[in-house]
């Protein structure tokens, strides 16, 4: 990774970038078409692709380093795209390394405790990304929209009050802010869909029958809170845009580039946090070297003592030979 080309992601990501303190106007100001720097489907091949290699190789660091570790939330009405934007941005890492948690309608377990309870039990580990599909945010989105679930949610008459939702916001934002102190970067992702494409979507689930599961009646009955939705997202960008927690509100209405943004955030992310392989003491390293020597004493007869080394140390001697053809043809 270069300078120039973590420069270039961090270009690229900084329309999307909802700035700490903005009074965010979903529908005004961000275009669920948009494209960053002009981006066209046909410039962009292979472009995914370089960035999935390079969260692999990242992740890898960030597991071995396993100091720090990264939260990604991703937000969106239904047919928005999380599903596909997880598969296919985290097709190359090592699933070892990454947990996918999905929250749902809570259980009445989950009722019984507070309400950032059952997220606090799904956080990664150090070395770990954590991806939760739905996140606490569905605590200041569904929540306030449908305000019986606020009922259910068993608090005391004085936490019920009108300020609810300022308060949630303070909470959410000090939780975030505990978590990024302590070494987890907390990445949120909004994927903007338009309600016309989200109307293609559910009519393509309905008219392909692989699809069929994926719709539900009452996903059109919660398309009827469209209007309620982009306000509560918009005073949520509003008010949980933090310098060490911003939201990035990705244009999804075209699947290709929402999940190049997305690539890009967290690559964004990793290169801030910037994971290093652990290096070795010198007593660690002398240790390695004794253990070399046994298992080279070891070698069968007729048997490399270092098969590694010898195909490496072959290869790279070919590879010198190639270059000094190629120079004498040249
Ligand atoms: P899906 O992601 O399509 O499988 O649906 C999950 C459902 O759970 C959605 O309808 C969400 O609105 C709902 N849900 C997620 N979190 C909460 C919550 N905290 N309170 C109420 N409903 C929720
Ligand atoms: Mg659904």
């Amino acid at each position: 990774m270069t300078g120039k080309q973590a420069r270039r992601i961090a270009e690229f990501i900084e329309p999307l970038r909802v700035r700490p303190g903005r009074k965010v106007n979903l529908a005004k100001d961000f275009d669920p078409a948009f494209r960053p720097l002009g981006l066209r489907r046909k410039n962009s091949a292979g472009l995914l692709d370089r960035g999935i290699a390079l969260l692999a190789d990242y992740q890898r660091r960030l597991a071995a380093e396993n100091t720090h570790g990264v939260l990604l939330c991703l937000q969106a009405l239904d047919a928005g795209g999380k599903d596909g934007t997880i598969r296919h941005v985290m097709s190359g890492v090592n699933p070892q390394g990454v947990h996918v948690e999905g929250f749902k309608v809570p259980s009445t377990e989950e009722l019984d405790h507070d309400y950032l309870w059952r997220y606090a039990c799904r956080l990664p580990a150090r070395g770990d990304i954590g991806i939760f599909n739905r996140s606490h945010y569905e605590e200041v989105l569904v929540v306030r929209v449908h305000p019986q679930n606020l009922d259910r949610q068993k608090l005391p008459q004085s936490a019920k009050g009108a300020d609810v939702w300022e308060r949630r916001y303070r909470e959410i934002n000090d939780w975030e802010r505990y978590l990024s102190d302590n070494g987890f970067s907390v990445v949120k992702l909004f994927l903007n869909l338009s309600k016309e494409e989200q109307r293609t979507r559910f009519l393509k689930r309905i008219d392909v029958p692989e699809r069929n599961w994926k719709f539900s009646a009452a996903d059109v009955h919660e398309r009827g809170y469209w209007d309620d939705y982009q306000r509560a997202f918009s005073e949520m960008l509003s008010a949980t845009s933090t310098p060490w927690a911003p939201w990035y509100v990705v244009p999804a209405d075209r699947k290709w580039l929402a999940r190049i943004c997305a690539a890009a955030v967290l690559a964004h992310t990793l290169i801030g946090i910037d994971p290093q392989y652990p290096t070795v003491s010198d007593e660690v390293r002398r240790d390695l070297a004794e253990a070399r020597k046994e298992l080279e004493a070891e070698a069968p007869h007729g048997a490399a003592r270092d098969p590694y080394l010898a195909e490496h140390e072959g290869a790279s001697r070919d590879g010198k030979r190639a270059e000094k053809r190629k120079k004498v043809r040249a």
